[in-house]
């Protein structure tokens, strides 16, 4: 047989519906393999794997040269049946990264699965994860000086809180992040580190950004000769309190239910113009975070301040909410010309992109976001930001 036709004998593996995604981050179309694994794996994660040479190798599907053998194996484990063995048991905290995930949380997430195999049926969940505290120190951003200062951080699961310090045996904490409304999210790019994380909170009808980060720390847990990264075992002790916290207000509800709710992501981030309330001031450059689940678009004059400047709260179409591409007529624009429309039952809010693709995506998670039926709690939140809009 040529080895091109030992290439097509892979490439029609990779056709099948289950090795159509990466097998750890779910990007689409891997073309990559790890022949001690038999997972199909993308580009990005064949780096990760590359990087852990006693447990896996890889090789390209369509590059490289394939062994009769080797192609068997691919063929007899596959995504499906390696998913199956790997992630048999992966408790429902715990964080499974997609494709637009930070690197940090795919490689740990890769070192879980086959390195330290966290997962396997016949292993024990991490005590690290399931004690309900943690404490270390971490680079806190601070509120007002941006500087990033050593912070002693404590997660209580009892008390309900994280609570961060100035110092190790300071007796007054520094602050308190009540698990009730905390959310993190990794944001390597923003921070300008690969361990940056944000946490925020709400805190007097405000959503508080704490910026923090480990400098590339390991640790290596009870029973493992692995080490794990600590901000991924930060980021996945948070996760535990969450969910616990979560179990305990809705019982009844299904695990399915309560795993988005535990953490999430902005479903869209980035630089905006905007104008004001009257739409003939002039319009400003500010950074937007759009969080989908608390249907809230706020904005800040720097996308690292610790409060948003304002928001604007996205209801859905049933309720009147309208997401349009353009800007209305008679607006003098500044220098970005790719206009955004939302209409609220209460008011028109304009903003400008700076290019088409931006605007695209920004339009496409309004979109999906108002094509969302509103909970109760979503008519509360918007009869208080209806509330906070109204002239006093
Ligand atoms: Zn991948």
């Amino acid at each position: 047989m040529d080895d091109r036709d030992r290439n097509k004998r892979l490439l029609d593996l990779l056709k099948l519906r289950e090795n159509s995604e990466c097998a750890d981050c779910g990007c689409p179309e891997p073309d990559w393999a790890s022949y001690k694994l038999g997972v199909f794996i993308c580009l990005q994660c064949s780096g990760i794997h590359r990087n852990l040479p006693s447990i896996t190798k890889v090789k390209s599907v369509r590059l490289d040269y394939w062994t009769d053998d080797l192609i068997q194996f691919m063929k007899d484990t596959g995504n499906q049946r390696a998913t199956e063995i790997y992630e048999a048991s992966v408790p429902p905290f715990y964080y499974r990264p997609r494709a637009k995930d930070c690197v940090v949380l795919k490689e740990q997430w890769v070192r879980a699965k086959y390195e330290r195999e966290e997962f396997t049926s016949s292993r024990r969940s991490l005590d690290i994860y399931t004690t309900g505290h943690r404490e270390g120190f971490l680079w806190k951003r601070g509120k007002d000086n941006g500087q990033f200062l050593k912070r002693m951080f404590i997660l209580s699961e009892r008390e309900g809180v994280v609570k961060y310090y100035t110092k190790q045996d300071s007796k007054v904490a520094k602050g308190i992040i009540p698990i009730k409304s905390l959310n993190a999210m990794f944001q390597e790019e923003k921070l300008g580190h690969v361990h940056g994380l944000e946490i925020t909170y709400l805190k007097d009808g405000k959503t508080r950004s704490v910026f923090v980060y480990h400098e590339n720390g390991m640790m290596f847990p009870d029973d493992f000769c692995v080490p794990l990264q600590e901000i991924v075992a930060w980021f996945n002790a948070l996760r535990v309190a969450r969910f616990n916290y979560l179990k305990a207000l809705f019982p009844a509800a299904a695990e399915s239910e309560l795993i988005p709710k535990i953490t999430r992501n902005y479903s869209k981030a980035g630089y905006m113009e905007k104008t004001g309330p009257t739409q003939r001031e002039a319009f400003k450059k500010r950074w937007f975070n759009l969080d989908s689940q608390e249907r809230k678009l706020l904005y800040y004059k720097d996308p690292l301040d610790a409060f948003e400047q304002g928001g604007v709260f996205v209801g859905s179409k049933e309720r009147g909410y309208q997401v349009l591409a353009g800007l209305p007529k008679g607006i003098t624009r500044n220098r970005w010309k790719d206009g955004i429309t939302i209409e609220t039952p209460e008011r028109k809010y304009v903003f400008t992109c700076e290019n088409t693709k931006d605007q695209s995506e920004w339009l496409e998670a309004l979109r999906e976001l108002i094509s969302r039926p509103m909970t109760t709690e979503d008519f509360n939140a918007e009869a208080d930001s209806f509330r906070k809009m109204r002239p006093k």
